[in-house]
């Protein structure tokens, strides 16, 4: 038993961010194309909420590394409560997510993105220096109807999330608006 005990706590290790406790970049990457794979033989969509702290630097450099740490988790915590048990949410950077929906469109990925977004933005922190807010900004790509591989995905998902800073922060933009608004798209 503690053998197994130990094995497990490795593997836990092995597949996640000390921080958060979310699935680390490496997991993602593993459990993303399987995902898709998966899809593909089902006829399922998937989709991909990018996410990125919106000034994320002022919050380290402002409050410490200790309040960043914090807005981290808790980012993190609502990202894991707003996700299903069979989605994958991972931190796949400093202060980039990612969240993978199973069996979701674009329409309710946008939702959901939009439902953390708010989230997000209505939740106060606490430091040595005083009170203080943040927000997140958001890129959605969906399979099969944005993209039809994992490198796509990401990609489009980004390009998206980056029309978001552009666009002001704080806000969630889709592959699939880019698309059909061609000034939006020559902005990224
Ligand atoms: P933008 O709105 O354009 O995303 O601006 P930003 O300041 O969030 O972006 P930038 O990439 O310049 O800053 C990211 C910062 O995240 C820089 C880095 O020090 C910080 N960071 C990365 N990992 C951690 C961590 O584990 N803990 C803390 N506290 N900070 C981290
Ligand atoms: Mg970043
Ligand atoms: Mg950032």
């Amino acid at each position: 038993i503690q053998n197994g005990r130990m094995v497990q706590a490795l593997e836990e290790q092995a597949t996640t961010d000390g921080l958060t406790g979310l699935l680390n970049r490496r997991s993602f990457q593993e459990r993303f194309p399987a995902m898709l794979g998966r899809a593909e033989r089902h006829h399922m969509r998937v989709s991909l909420i990018s996410t990125d702290i919106d000034h994320f630097k002022k919050i380290n450099d402002g409050h410490g590394h200790p309040a960043g740490d914090q807005v981290l988790r808790k980012v993190a915590a609502i990202l894991k409560a707003r996700a299903r048990k069979i989605d994958i949410v991972a931190r796949v950077g400093g202060e980039e997510f990612a969240i993978v929906l199973e069996g979701t469109d674009r329409a309710g990925a946008e939702q959901l993105a939009e439902r953390i977004r708010n989230e997000v933005a209505a939740s106060a922190f606490e430091s040595a220096k005083g009170a203080f807010k943040t927000t997140l900004s958001l890129g959605v790509a969906a399979y099969p109807d944005d993209a039809h591989d994992m490198e796509e995905m990401i990609a489009r998902a980004d390009l998206s999330l980056y029309a978001a800073k552009q666009g002001g922060r704080n806000r969630t933009v889709c592959f699939a608006d880019l698309d059909r608004n061609p000034q939006a798209r020559a902005a990224v």
